[in-house]
């Protein structure tokens, strides 16, 4: 767990597997289970420590007080990956994170292959950057869904506004609880590459501004998507910084980060 070592370097958290289930074709839902710290610091966005695939001891590295990740030397082939815990229940010691299997990249590679037991690192969690307001705009794919879904979820019932969602087609759409103000509308994409579509931002383009100051807009998905939608936000929109939270999750033909 996270006993203090001597170095002044702590352990990662690792949970374990518990099960795993195909929430739709490209989206495969992986239960992890832990102790309930080590769970309740899981997200709701959380650092990753995605292990090779079927590596049952693998080097990780450890964290300094700082909360900096110590790499260890040499070739270990752990992954640090962004994902999003979509529900996290501390007193049950279990957290559910949804991959999507883009088809390439560790953390992909090890969600198609997660079988109960095998392990995955936490170094550390954050917000999801959203704020409470009274109209809210989210705009994401299927790598935003759970975030969404939780912003959603936290929302006061009297929240108005728009969610939409960029999925290939209505076999990966979700069930999602919104409050009765706010419309979700799924956007397909069809054959198109994830990415190379840009459905999303032309959604959000199509929007008129909504009356009044008390508006926060959150957007996840491709990088490209995500700067245009900012700029759209930030120009026609006028949001100033703490009416917007737009962040790139994942950028086309590129990997998150490197893997040691
Ligand atoms: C805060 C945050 C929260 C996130 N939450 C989630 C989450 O809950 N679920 C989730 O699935 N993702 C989530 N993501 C996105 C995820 O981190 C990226 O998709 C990441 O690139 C996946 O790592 P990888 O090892 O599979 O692929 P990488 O090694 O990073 O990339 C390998 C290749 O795959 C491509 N690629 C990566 N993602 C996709 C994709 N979605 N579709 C098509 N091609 C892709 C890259 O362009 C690259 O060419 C989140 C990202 C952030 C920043």
């Amino acid at each position: 767990m996270t006993a203090p070592l001597t170095d002044g370097l702590r352990p990662v958290d690792v949970l374990t597997v518990v099960a795993v289930a195909d929430v739709t074709p490209s989206v495969r839902r992986v239960v992890l289970s832990g102790s309930s710290a080590a769970v309740a610091l899981a997200g709701p966005t959380v650092n990753l420590l995605v292990p090779r695939v079927r590596d049952p001891a693998p080097d990780w590295p450890r964290v300094a007080k700082d909360g900096r990740i110590v790499w260890p030397q040499g070739s270990h082939g752990v992954a640090l990956r962004s994902y999003t815990a979509r529900r996290q229940d501390p007193g049950a010691g279990e957290v559910e994170i949804d991959f999507v299997l883009h088809g390439d990249g560790p953390a992909a590679a090890w969600a198609a292959a997660a079988v109960p037991g095998a392990p995955l690192g936490v170094a550390g969690g954050a917000a999801l950057g959203a704020r409470p307001a009274a109209h809210l705009l989210l705009a994401g794919d299927e790598t935003a869904l759970p975030a969404i879904s939780r912003i959603l979820g936290e929302a006061a019932p009297t929240t108005t506004g728009t969610a939409l969602v960029e999925v290939a087609g209505p076999h990966e759409e979700q069930p999602l609880t919104a409050p009765a103000g706010v419309s979700v509308r799924w956007l397909h994409r069809g054959d198109v590459a994830p990415g190379e579509s840009t459905l999303l931002a032309d959604a959000v383009a199509a929007l008129d501004r909504p009356v009044g100051d008390d508006v926060f807009a959150w957007v996840g998905a491709e990088s490209a998507t995500v700067r245009a939608i900012r700029a759209d936000l930030r120009g026609r929109w006028g949001l100033g910084r703490a009416q917007h939270h737009a962040i790139g999750y994942w950028r086309r033909g590129r990997a998150m980060a490197p893997a040691g």
